[in-house]
Formats: structure tokens, sequence, C-alpha cells
């Protein structure tokens, strides 16, 4: 459920027109519900409250935003960062330290170092070559470095393969079979705390059965790892619940998820920690834009808007659906391709779709833009950086202000022998 919904024929964000907001912050521009968030964050609390313990830490590159942060850190959330920048975010929003789980695959020593220095909750370790660098920084600086490490269950998540992280190609965790042999060598050093295993097998997982496969599968391991004499207090079972981009989709809920690790993990006896991202930020947030023009096609007229791939990526990346609703609908439907300006034909949103009739000067939505949308805006063809806005009820305030190509131009140098 969100709180976008058509009053008098005009889409709203809450109880703000959304034309309003585009008259005065300009388009493209991304909205954020944040009574949709806060919904979304409870729902998902309330699908694991018949586990016994939980940590849940947001994950942090699904929607970066100060502000989004902000309101998750009032719900109690932790926070999965991937960067030392994403770290900054998290803590400046007002997480507390040991509410944060550190995972990528590449931490580098500086990033290691000062996740150290603010006294983070726990590393997720990718390697043995990871843990025994942080072991060495760690007991370097004095303090212990709580950890968990990150096992690549081989898993087949079902979901595209750019976003699948669970299968034993993939770069994320260390394999299987490898896993209590580098646990047993990393609980021995000093510096290091182990404390569990992770998982993540990927994103926009339609069904459950995959990740239930996987968590049966750690949990075998969980109990492999305790038998050699090793201590598992904490399982982190990452994020991945898809949500539905298209109207008609039915996926599973926080209730049913929660359910189903309930029953996997009856007699684990464990903190269990979970970093969702999407199911919280994606339906949270559309991206308003303007019809510039429709143009006449071989076989459907394109719709060309304001909004680009460097504003909104995933169909570019992915073949990702975006639902396209105008703004102020005239009751009219044609079939057409929605395009953006940049000269790619991968700046494509969607083709032959049926959509409202819309015209030029049109304001449109696409829909279910609050993950993995602003955060992997860029500037491509000298574009400006999309503005974020939030709502809540009446109010509205811009947390992410444009920036503009001349600004992003007087960053730029030229050399004093061409000059
Ligand atoms: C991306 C990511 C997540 C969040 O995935 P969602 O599909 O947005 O829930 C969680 N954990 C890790 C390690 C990730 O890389």
């Amino acid at each position: 459920m969100d709180h976008f919904a058509y009053h008098n024929g005009v889409l709203h964000a809450e109880d703000v027109a959304i034309p309003a907001i585009a008259e005065a912050v300009g388009t493209p521009v991304y909205i954020y519900s944040a009574a949709t968030l806060v919904r979304h964050a409870r729902v998902f609390r309330e699908g694991l409250a018949q586990l016994p313990s939980t940590h849940i830490a947001f994950a942090v590159k699904a929607n970066p935003n100060l502000a989004v942060l902000k309101l998750l850190a009032r719900e109690g959330y932790g926070a999965d960062v991937v960067s030392a920048g994403e770290m900054d975010r998290a803590l400046a929003a007002g997480i507390p330290p040991e509410g944060v789980v550190f995972s990528g695959v590449g931490k580098t020593a500086d990033e290691l170092v000062r996740a150290l220095k603010a006294g983070i909750g726990q590393f997720n370790l990718e390697s043995e070559e990871e843990g025994v660098e942080l072991a060495a920084l760690a007991a370097a600086l004095g303090v212990t470095a709580q950890a968990a490490l990150r096992v690549n269950p081989d898993v087949d998540a079902g979901t595209h393969a750019k976003i699948s992280t669970g299968k034993a190609e993939n770069k994320f965790g260390v394999a299987y079979h490898h896993a209590p042999g580098i646990y047993a060598r990393l609980s021995a050093l000093p510096g290091l705390h182990m404390r569990g295993l992770a998982v993540h097998i990927g994103s926009q997982l339609s069904q459950l059965q995959p990740l239930e496969d996987a968590f049966t599968k750690m949990g075998d391991l969980m109990r492999a790892i305790r038998a050699n004499g090793q201590t598992i207090t904490h399982m982190d079972l990452g994020g991945g619940i898809g949500v539905p981009y298209r109207e008609e989709e039915v996926f599973p809920t926080p209730a049913d998820y929660g359910a189903m690790v309930a029953r996997v993990t009856a007699d684990w006896g464990v903190t269990l920690m979970f970093e969702p991202g999407r199911v919280i930020a994606g339906n949270s947030g559309v991206l308003v834009t303007k019809v510039v023009r429709v143009k006449e096609g071989v076989t459907n007229p394109f719709v060309v808007v304001d909004a680009a791939m460097n504003d909104l990526a995933r169909p570019a990346l992915y073949g990702a659906w975006h639902d396209f609703l105008a703004v102020v609908p005239n009751g009219h439907a044609f079939t057409a391709n929605i395009v953006g300006p940049i000269c790619e034909s991968s700046d494509t949103f969607a083709m032959g779709r049926d959509i409202d009739k819309v015209q030029a000067g049109d304001l449109a939505v696409f829909r279910t833009a609050g993950a993995y949308g602003a955060t992997m805006a860029n500037t491509y063809n000298s574009r400006a950086l999309v503005p974020e806005v939030m709502v809540h009820g009446e109010a509205w305030d811009v947390v992410a202000d444009r920036i503009d190509p001349a600004t992003i131009l007087a960053a730029e140098r030229v050399p004093a022998w061409l000059k």
C-alpha cells in the first residue's frame, strides 16, 4: 500500500498535488512519501514480530537520501552499508554505530579503519583475506571487530542475472564448503570476534523458496561450525524481497517472509539480522517527468519525456518495468514507446506500452522508483543531477537539490598547457 493516489482527477503524494511540486521544483524530480516509507518499515518489522531477537539494517544503497535514512533511524532501523560514504550518511542520519553493518566485496584498508574508529556493529567479511586484514588493523588500533562471514550458498535466486548474488560463480562471499575452515581460522585471530554468518542471494526476489533453500543451507552450516567448537550468536539473512512493479503482480508479504524465517530458524538460538532495501523504499517514491513532445513513429508514437536513463537507470540496466501514469489523466489511452532525450537507444523506458494518452507539456510519473532510483542517477549528456522531494502530509521539502550542469562544469579544470 502506498500514499500516491488521485484526488479530483489529479495524482497526489499524500495530501500534496504533484503539479504543485513540479511547478516549484521543475522536472524531472523524485518524490518520496514519508507515510509510505514509515508504513513499509513498520509492516516489515511486524512481519518479524514472532522472532525472538532481531536487528533490521536498511540497505542504504537502495536509497541513501539523508532524510530517508533519518526517517528510518526514527523507526529504529540500523543500516547496511557498502562503502565509507554510505557509513558516513547512516551516522549523519543518527543511526547508532552499533546498528551499522558493513558489507561489500571491496572494502579498502582505509574504509576498514574508518569503520573500526566509528565503532560499527558488524563487518560482513567477504573473504578470508579481508578477515585477516581486518584483524590486523583492529589489533593495531587496540579494538576488537565484530564480524560475520558472508557465505555464497550456491542457490539460484530466480531473479535478473545482474542482481543475483548467491550463485557459486558470483563474486560475493566465500564458497559454502570453504566456510567452516575459514571461520575456524578467523576465529583464532586477535582483533576479530567472529560471531556469525551472513547471506544475501539477490534482489527483487518474487518467490520465497530460493530464500528458504539458502537459509536451510545456512542453518546446516551454522550447526557444522558450532560442532567444530566455534561460536555463532548472529545470523544475517540479508535482503532481497521484491516489490510489484506492475499493478497486477503479487509478491510474498513481509508476514509470509517472517513466517518462513520463523519456521526455518526455530532452533537456531541466535539474533537474526535483516537487510531489506527495495521492499522498504521501492513503492515509497515516484519519478515525475514532463512530456517534451509526442513524435510520430513507424509502429507506435514515441512519447519523449524529460527524464532519462541518467535519472532512472533501471530500465536501461535491467530492462526493468516502471508503471507510467499521467498526473492528470484525460480518460484516453494509446499504445506508445516511452523514451528519454539521451543519445542512446538504451534510453528507453517502455516499448509498445498501453498508457494514458499524454501530450506535450503533460506531467506523468514512473511509479515504484523509490529504490535504486535517484541513487543511481548521474549526469550523462551533461544533464542535471535529479532533485528529490519528501512529502509529509500537506507539507513537502526538497531533500536533495538539483545539481546543475554549470556546477559540475565549474569543478572541471583545463590544464595550463591547454589554455
Ligand atoms: C543490495 C543488498 C541488500 C538489499 O537488497 P534489496 O533487494 O534491496 O532488499 C542487502 N544486503 C546486501 C549485502 C546487499 O548487497
